[in-house]
Formats: structure tokens, sequence, C-alpha cells
């Protein structure tokens, strides 16, 4: 079992508080994503996790041994950890070929010329770099040079993969092409992966599970899922929507179990709910759960378009209501209408999220 559990975990740098009581469990066979903004402690906690940083307090186990206890200062060497990182900078060494590079991870290890050559050739072969072998770094491109960065980190057979934003060095294409080439690896390997990234996409298209990140602070650990249709706090859905979620301001009045009557400048909603709930609220729908309307439709809405973004397969809309709130709306495909023109919305009320205005957390 390499079930890492992470308690109660503290760090600081120079006097900030870089995480804050941090629990996160990692299963074994989870593809776990550390997603959130720049700065917020995500390469922090892969670093605590490996024993490249220790932290002040906290207790890590990874398969129910104890690896740090903060506070009796007791720290595992990285290299007993049975952990595996791969660095966004691949730092390949340039005067060994792509199998070298490879096998020198397995050097310590005192395999056989033959198990080693064996246990390259599959690592290669499971990455389709095979054919480039005794190539140098520099005669690859970039994405070959992650591919062959990731074929070094599972040649060992690590029991946890940990990957810090692999792909932020490739362009749009290769990092396409890569989130493919993870996932299907996760699904062969069936070892634990843990991945930074920044990238909201990357984390919502590999992972099995997001921990989502703000200012040290976990605020949501979900399935993909259910982080990108329930975002536990607005921070989340601000974070999580590509192109953004919508808000609207809402005062909310709870009728009886199972609806809530929401007055906004929309007009009055009636929101599914399993949760009782009255005062401000803010309401969040996605772009691509309003559908547009270039006819008068019954319940429709009447928007003015302030601006339309066809990109090929789909085409952003933004429309400006009577009471002068933004609306955006994802359409697929191409919408032929004009800036100006007066078009109405709908969207279904169960798509609609509620969220508290005090405290910022979803309400149903
Ligand atoms: P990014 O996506 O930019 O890599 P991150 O979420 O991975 O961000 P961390 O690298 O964990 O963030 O950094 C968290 C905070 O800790 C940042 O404010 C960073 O400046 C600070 N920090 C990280 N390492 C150190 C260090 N060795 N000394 C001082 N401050 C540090």
């Amino acid at each position: 079992m390499s079930r890492i559990v992470l308690k109660g975990v503290n760090k600081h740098f120079n006097n900030n508080h870089i995480l804050k009581d941090l629990d996160l469990t990692i299963e074994e066979g989870d593809f776990m994503t550390l997603l959130g903004p720049s700065g917020c402690g995500k390469t922090t906690t892969l670093r605590i996790i490996t024993g490249l940083e220790n932290p002040e307090s906290g207790i890590i186990t990874i398969s129910d041994k104890e690896v740090v206890n903060g506070e009796l200062r007791h720290y595992t060497k990285p290299s007993k950890r049975g952990l595996n990182l791969v660095f966004q900078s691949y730092a390949l060494w340039p005067h060994m070929t792509v199998s070298e590079n490879v096998s020198f991870g397995l050097s310590v290890q005192k395999y056989s010329k033959a198990e080693t050559k064996e246990k390259v050739g599959n690592a290669l072969e499971k990455m389709q770099i095979l054919h480039l072998k005794d190539r140098y770094p520099s005669e690859l491109s970039g994405g070959q040079q992650q591919r062959v960065a990731i074929a070094r980190a599972i040649v060992t057979e690590p029991k946890v993969l940990l990957l810090d934003e692999p792909l932020s060095n490739l362009d749009a294409k290769l990092r396409l092409d890569m989130r493919a080439e993870l996932k299907r690896l996760h699904h062969e390997l069936k070892t634990t992966i843990i991945y930074v990234t920044h990238d909201q996409v990357e984390a919502l298209t590999m992972s099995t599970k997001i921990a989502v990140f703000f200012e040290g602070v976990l605020a949501q650990v979900a399935p993909p899922r259910d982080i990108y249709r329930y975002p536990a706090n607005i921070r989340v859905a601000s974070f999580i929507g590509n192109p953004k979620i919508n808000f609207i301001d809402a005062d909310c009045e709870a009728v009886n179990t199972g609806t809530l009557k929401m007055e906004t400048s929309l007009g009055t909603l009636h929101i599914p709910s399993k949760n009782v709930y009255s005062g401000k609220a803010d309401l969040a729908i996605y772009p691509e759960d309003i559908q547009i309307s270039t006819e008068r439709t019954a319940n429709g809405i009447p928007c003015a378009i302030y601006s339309v973004l066809p990109a090929g397969s789909e085409t952003l809309v933004q429309l400006t209501t009577k009471s002068n709130l933004n609306l955006l709306v994802k359409v697929i495909g191409e919408l032929d209408v004009e800036i100006g023109k007066t078009v109405w919305i709908d969207f279904p009320m169960d798509k609609v999220n509620v969220y508290d205005r005090e405290n910022g957390e979803l309400v149903q």
C-alpha cells in the first residue's frame, strides 16, 4: 500500500506561513493533482512529501510508515521514501545518450547489464521513444526530452511518481499529446501520481482527484467532475472555469425544502436545493450552460450582444442584460449574430450553484 497521508503540516519560509495545517490523503493508485495559482504552496507540498523540505510541524506517513514527524524533528531521508520526482526542467545529462540517461537512474540498484537493458528498453517503449535511444539530448525536441525525463523516472518502478509542472515548457499541441500519454501511463502502470500544475484544464483532464489550494490552505479535494460541477466555494468556482463562470447577485428566500427563491436582476428564479438558505447569495452558472436564441422564447431573458468571439469549434458571446449585468455564453460551433442585436437566454435551474455571500461556501 503506497498511501500517503499528510496531517497538520505547517511550513514557514522567512516568517511567511506557506502551508497552513495541511491535511491531505493520497490513496494508492490516485492521480492526485495539486492545483492552484502561482505561489500557493503546491511545489512546497511536493518537496515536503519527497523530503527536499522539512515542515516545522505535522506528520506524514507513506504506506503507513511515519516518514515525517515535525514536532519530533524526525525526517526520513528522501532516498528512503520510495518516491521519484520529475521536475519541470528535464535535467538530462547532455553528454549521455537517451539510453544512458534512463539507465543512470538504475545504476545505484546494481542490476546486471541484461536486466538494465531490458528495463531501459521497456521504459523507452512505454514512452514511445525506443527509436531515439542512441541520440543525445541536444538532438531531441522539447517534447522528446520530456518523454526521456519521464522514462528515467518510471524505469525504477517507483511506488509514487511526483511530477512538478512537467509540461509547462512544451507548446500547446505537445502539451495536449503529453496529457494523453501521462493518462495512458497512469492507466498502464497503476502507480500513484502526484502532479503539480496551475493549469486547471490539465488538472481536469488527467486526474482522478484534484486538491485545490489557495495561499497554503486546501479549498477542496474531490474528483474532477465534482470540482467542476460543484466548486465548494466562490474562490474555487472563480478559478476552475475556462472561460470563467458567470456570477449573478441574488437575495435568497427559502420557500420550502427543495426550492430556493432568488430575487435577481434577471427576475425571480426558483432553484432546486437540498438545503434551506436565506440571505444574500451569489449564483454561479457556466457559460456553456446558458442557451442563446435569436428568436424570443417563452421564458427567455432579453440581452444585447456586446461582443462575439468565434474560435472555430466554439463561439464565446458576451452579453449585457437590461440591468447592465455582463454574461459570458459559450456556444458550440458558429453563431451568426451581430453586435448590438437582441437575443434571448435560458438556463436550466439545476445547473445554477448557489453561494452564501457571507462565507463564500456552496449552499446546495
Ligand atoms: P508556482 O506555481 O509559481 O511554482 P507554487 O504554488 O508551487 O507556485 P511554492 O513554490 O510552493 O508555490 O511557493 C510557495 C511560497 O513559498 C511562494 O511565496 C514562494 O516564494 C515561497 N518559497 C518557496 N520556496 C522558498 C524558499 N526556499 N525560500 C523562501 N521562500 C520560498
